[in-house]
């Protein structure tokens, strides 16, 4: 019998499965129901394609992304696929011929909407009765749910499936489901005893940045002239904004479309190919758009906007870097959204919903506004642990500044004074800047310290105070007014008993350009043959081949048919299909530099870092570094084993202190450990630059980290 690996190599071309693919494989094909929550690009189709191919009859796939169906169809023929889809955009004939294929049992895959599923009083469930239906997959299984943050009620009839198809099983996938979503999605779906599979939510490819809304345009503007050749996302919250925004860019030369619902059908179609096609770079669109998109070679995705939960903001930054190529994810932060978008959270006579959208916004917030890693935090909201630094997002790889902060702390501090500890931080700033705002009264005006601050920045202030905050020299009410108060450190400040240090972030570290080992020129060459053949086919680029199979022709520049199988995304039928052209174009580059090649450098993926984006405590990986030091090897020794940055390993040897399994002492010095504590007590522990920077060259980041993870041992439970 042919197994689920053999299709994974020979029909996709795949050499290792990925995440829990294979056992959410076994899994569906013993026929049992199953969940699985795995995140975008992380190879959630495979989980029914496999099995739709190694039962004997039809797999339906519900889904509500009309616009992928397509796609999904498309890229599932080129690989050999017996595939279909039944939706509105096709004709009535069109229609016919599919249910005429379903009859004659000449399909695998059959896409379709959950509304066509129970048109006519269920006639087409009627239809599928006597038919062999193998398994039921349930795409975006979240919609089922009202908890989660994309509630499609059509989803809810999916419920009945159980009653008439009792002994097929039902496999459900989301990318995004938080613990009560996850509950609602396995009882509404009656799914019996099902096997649940989470995999980490961490999409290690992306790069988190968040920046204050300040001259937005400009740094938008910066970032796109340096990524011309890009694809990306900019999304806005209104209507106006997606076309306003649009226009301003293509004035500025670049290619951009909008994209809303309020757009005509047909232009927002085509705006929406173009993007696909690789022909316009940009689409400037508002949440409407994405739900539909399978584009592997988004680049970059733009929140000009706060999104209103952590979800969505997960969401629409996981449509970029489907291909697990280096992307970048970037929000500007400004808190005019936040109050503007409090009034979305007001949901009609329905309070117990509002609160939980208030609630939703306002960890979002947070997340924008606290200096810690930002992976971590949202890692931690879905649930799973992280160390305290990835190394890839703006917090994790500013830099950070010391300097004498004291006047203007004293500044803060003396404001709170004078205002009589009444006002909350937004009033203090407005005030320190010296604002017009009506809201500062007459007599207020006339105090000594209106005014003082107007050369810091708003955002620079919010900072300071928070820090001013976090040391102890200020103290800020709970509850539903934040009103700043003076601590029994403040005095010693204003007395000019205390010095404070403050820190100003001031550079990033340049982000480390991986080193490139492909042949830029041969990439481009390759990409215009895909383009081409796309053409041909009348499909996307990336349908044809992912940029992941092109980059590794590109490096690994494979000479004959059997080294080509070697290269991820050939399987049989696309190697029959395309790998002449491909060759040839390899060849001929090869031929003309002299260049041989280099397939021996292929090493399986499973040894390759990708295993680090797995859930940290399940995570093989973080393992592999544990019992590698146990058996009594160096960090060094492990870094050159395992072919791992140093840091990296000392990242997962973090993990372990922080759980208690590792002792710092086997890793730092008694002394250095004595230095490092000190340091922190001396300027906590959110800046690892800050305390870099007092203890000089002889200590190292990872063992400044080493110690921080010691001290938070049996402190954090990890969650925020
Ligand atoms: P999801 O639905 O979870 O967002 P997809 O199923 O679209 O993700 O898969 C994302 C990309 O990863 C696709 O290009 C797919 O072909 C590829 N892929 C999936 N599984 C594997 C694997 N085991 N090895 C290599 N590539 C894979
Ligand atoms: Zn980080």
């Amino acid at each position: 019998m042919i197994t689920p690996k053999e299709i994974l190599n020979k029909q996709f071309g795949f050499n290792e499965f990925r995440f829990h693919q294979q056992q959410i494989i076994e899994s569906v094909l013993a026929k049992k129901d199953t969940a699985v929550l795995m995140p975008t690009g992380g190879g959630k189709s495979l989980c029914y394609q496999i099995p739709a191919l190694l039962f004997d009859g039809l797999t339906i796939v519900i889904s509500p992304l009309i616009a992928l169906m397509k796609d999904q169809v498309d890229g599932l023929r080129l690989n050999g696929v017996a595939a279909a889809f039944l939706n509105s955009t096709l004709s009535a004939n069109e229609q016919a011929q599919v249910m005429n294929n379903i009859r004659n049992q000449q399909l695998k895959l059959l896409f379709i909407a959950p509304e066509k599923i129970f048109i006519n009083e269920q006639q087409f469930l009627n239809f599928l009765k006597p038919l062999n239906v193998s398994l039921f997959a349930i795409d975006e299984a979240h919609c089922i749910s009202q908890w989660g943050h994309d509630f499609r009620p059509e989803y809810l009839q999916l419920a009945v499936l159980k009653k008439h198809f009792p002994a097929v099983p039902i496999i459900a996938l989301t990318a995004t489901a938080d613990e009560l979503t996850r509950k609602d999605i396995l009882e509404k779906l009656n799914l019996q005893s099902p096997k649940t599979f989470i995999s980490s939510f961490n999409r290690e490819n992306i790069h988190y940045y968040i920046e204050p809304k300040r001259n937005w345009f400009a740094y938008l503007l910066k970032y796109l002239n340096e990524h011309k050749e890009d694809s990306g996302i900019i999304y806005c919250l209104s209507r106006a904004s997606t076309e306003s925004l649009a226009d301003d860019l293509t004035e500025n030369g670049f290619s951009a479309k909008p994209y809303h619902a309020g757009l005509e059908k047909q232009l927002r179609d085509q705006h929406q190919e173009l993007f696909i096609k690789d022909k316009v770079k940009i689409i400037v669109a508002t949440i409407a758009f994405g739900l539909g998109i399978d584009k592997s070679n988004v680049r970059y995705v733009f929140h000009v906007d706060l999104p209103k939960n952590i979800e969505s903001y997960y969401q629409e930054t996981g449509r970029a870097g489907r291909d697990a190529i280096k992307s970048d994810a970037i929000l500007f932060y400004g808190r005019g959204d936040l109050v503007k978008l409090k009034k979305f959270c007001e949901i009609e006579n329905n309070p117990a919903q509002s609160k939980i959208m208030l609630d939703k916004l306002n960890k979002m917030s947070r997340l924008c506004e606290t200096q810690t890693c930002r992976r971590k935090f949202m890692m931690n909201y879905f649930g799973e642990e992280y160390p305290n630094y990835c190394g890839s997002c703006d917090v994790c790889l500013s830099k950070y500044e010391k300097f004498d902060g004291t006047i203007v702390a004293q500044k803060a501090l003396s404001t709170v004074a004078r205002l009589d500890q009444r006002y909350g931080v937004n009033f203090v700033i407005d005030f320190l800047r010296g604002s017009k705002s009506e809201k500062i009264l007459d007599w207020q005006m006339k105090l000594k310290t209106y005014g003082v601050g107007a050369d810091i920045g708003k955002e620079e202030w919010r900072q300071y105070l928070n820090d001013l905050i976090v040391m102890g020299y200020l103290d800020q009410e709970k509850g539903q007014y934040p009103v700043l108060k003076l601590t029994g450190k403040s005095k010693l400040v204003l007395k000019g008993e205390e010095k404070v240090i403050l820190v100003k972030s001031v550079t990033r570290k340049e982000v480390e350009q991986k080193e490139q080992h492909y042949e830029v020129e041969l990439l481009s060459l390759l990409k215009i043959l895909r383009n081409r053949l796309a053409e041909q086919a009348q499909v996307p680029a990336y349908i044809i081949f992912s940029d992941t199979t092109l980059i590794e022709l590109a490096e690994y520049l494979p000479q004959n048919f059997s080294e080509l199988k070697k290269i991820s995304g050939f399987g049989e039928i696309k190697l029959q299909r395309y790998g002449k052209v491909f060759l040839d174009v390899v060849l001929n580059y090869c031929k003309k530099n002299n260049l041989q090649s280099r397939i021996l450098n292929k090493t399986p993926k499973r040894q390759r870092k990708t295993g680090a984006s797995r859930s940290p405590e399940k995570s093989e990986t973080k393992m592999e570094t544990f019992e590698l030091f146990k058996s009594g090897k160096s960090v060094a020794e492990i870094a050159a084993i395992r072919n791992l940055a140093a840091s990296t390993i000392e990242n997962h040897l973090a993990f372990y202190i922080e759980k208690g399994k590792i002792k710092v002492i086997e890793l730092v010095s008694q002394e250095k450990i004595q230095q490092i504590e000190k340091a922190i007590q001396l300027h906590g522990d959110l800046s690892l630059s800050v305390l870099k920077n007092e203890l000089g060259e002889k200590i190292s980041y990872g063992e400044i980290r080493l110690v921080i993870n010691h001290l938070k041992l049996g402190i954090t439970d990890g969650k925020q």
